[in-house]
């Protein structure tokens, strides 16, 4: 009994796998120090200004948090130029994603459309609603694929996911491009554009879809605190949309799901500029840095608008991997992504960053 009343997706249901954390590579390899460079969080760590909101509010935990996080909604319609009515703030934009599905996506009639080697989420999460997930092919280098994307939308499809900056690669489509895309849509498809990574654009008005999204009717922009803005372990992201939609998911959401410390980390966390830039600051630095050194390593690169560089050693990527973590260093294997040879490696401190290249060297030169 147990196993049939299991639902079929389930059973074949592939579950994330998260690297392992620093605390097991330690005690694994026997290492007293380690190196994340593996999940694309800040590294500048979590801003000072955060933590002391965090400290006066922690005497607050026994209440219940306002539900929606109006203050919160306010504070990113003020920062980013949008009317609170089109925000959805979500514990992690994961819950987003979540909600839109369950909110458009009629099980077993409704589709999904992304491209090949994409962040694992919207398929996940498709699959788990009992929505037919499609995968069209990238372009030439792993470009992405926005003709293709609209030529595999139907009249049964709910979503469009585009991640840009993309995650792996690191590519950006411009907002123009992105544009045309939501243009050619057939009616009743809307565009999810994941802008993760926006913050380390240059210049982000060239690649946002916040700006113009008003115009549109048909396009949600997903952003989150977890990676410019450091506050990845307290989960929290937010969707920007249609007034119609985003009334619909705020009714169909279990209340609450935004805790109140997230809540307060985050309005102090748009507040805090000198953080924000140094992290902008130290990303671009490191970025550049990784771009120039990989290939003197013989390693391909591919140019990356995020916080994170994706690359092909001329050696087996699973090897590097295991030999870099023998040194104390996380890197993303891109296995899981369908890209065996391939390594995604984020901006660490200057100095973490440093430690990285000097491993990878002497690795590849051994
Ligand atoms: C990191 C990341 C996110 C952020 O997810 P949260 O749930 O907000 O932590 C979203 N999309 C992509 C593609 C990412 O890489």
């Amino acid at each position: 009994m147990p196993i049939e009343r299991v639902r079929p997706e389930i059973l074949t249901f592939t579950p994330y796998v998260p690297g392992l954390s620093i605390d097991e590579i330690k005690a694994k390899y026997g290492l007293s120090t380690v190196i994340k460079l593996a999940s694309n969080e800040n590294p500048l760590g979590a801003s000072p200004v955060v933590q002391q909101a965090l400290a006066r509010a922690v005497g607050q935990v026994f209440r219940y948090p306002q539900n929606h996080s109006p203050r919160l909604c306010q504070a990113i319609a003020q920062a980013m130029g949008v009317p609170a009515e089109a925000i959805v703030c979500g514990n992690g934009s994961d819950e987003i994603i979540d909600l839109l599905l369950r909110v458009v996506a009629r099980p077993g009639q409704d589709n999904v459309v992304c491209y090949e080697h994409s962040f694992s989420m919207y398929g996940m999460m498709s699959r788990m609603c009992g929505v037919e997930y499609r995968e069209v092919p990238r372009g030439e280098d792993y470009r992405l694929p926005l003709e293709s994307l609209a030529e595999a939308v139907d009249r049964n499809t709910a979503l469009v996911f585009v991640t840009s900056p993309d995650n792996p690669t690191g590519l950006a489509a411009k907002a123009e491009e992105l544009m045309v895309l939501s243009g050619i849509l057939p009616a009743g498809a809307l565009l999810v554009v994941d802008e993760a990574y926006m913050d380390f654009t240059w210049p982000p008005e060239e690649y946002s879809m916040l700006n113009v999204l008003g115009e549109l009717g048909n396009v949600v922009v997903l952003r989150t605190f977890s990676k410019a803005y450091g506050l990845a372990g307290l989960r929290l992201g937010y969707g920007v949309m249609p007034a119609w939609l985003a009334e619909h998911l705020r009714r169909a959401r279990p209340p609450f799901t935004v805790n109140l410390l997230a809540e307060e980390a985050g309005v102090a966390a748009l507040g805090d500029d000198a953080f924000y830039s140094a992290t902008l600051e130290v990303v671009f630095t490191g970025r550049e840095r990784l771009l120039k050194r990989l290939p003197e390593l013989d390693c391909t690169v591919w140019p990356s608008q995020a916080n994170f560089v994706m690359f092909r050693p001329p050696l087996a990527a699973g090897v590097v991997c295991e030999e870099l973590l023998k040194r104390g260093i996380i890197v993303r294997h891109l296995k899981s992504f369908g890209l065996p040879g391939h390594i995604r490696v984020n901006v660490g401190t200057g100095p973490e960053t440093e430690a990285f290249l000097k491993s990878l060297e002497e690795i590849l030169h051994a």
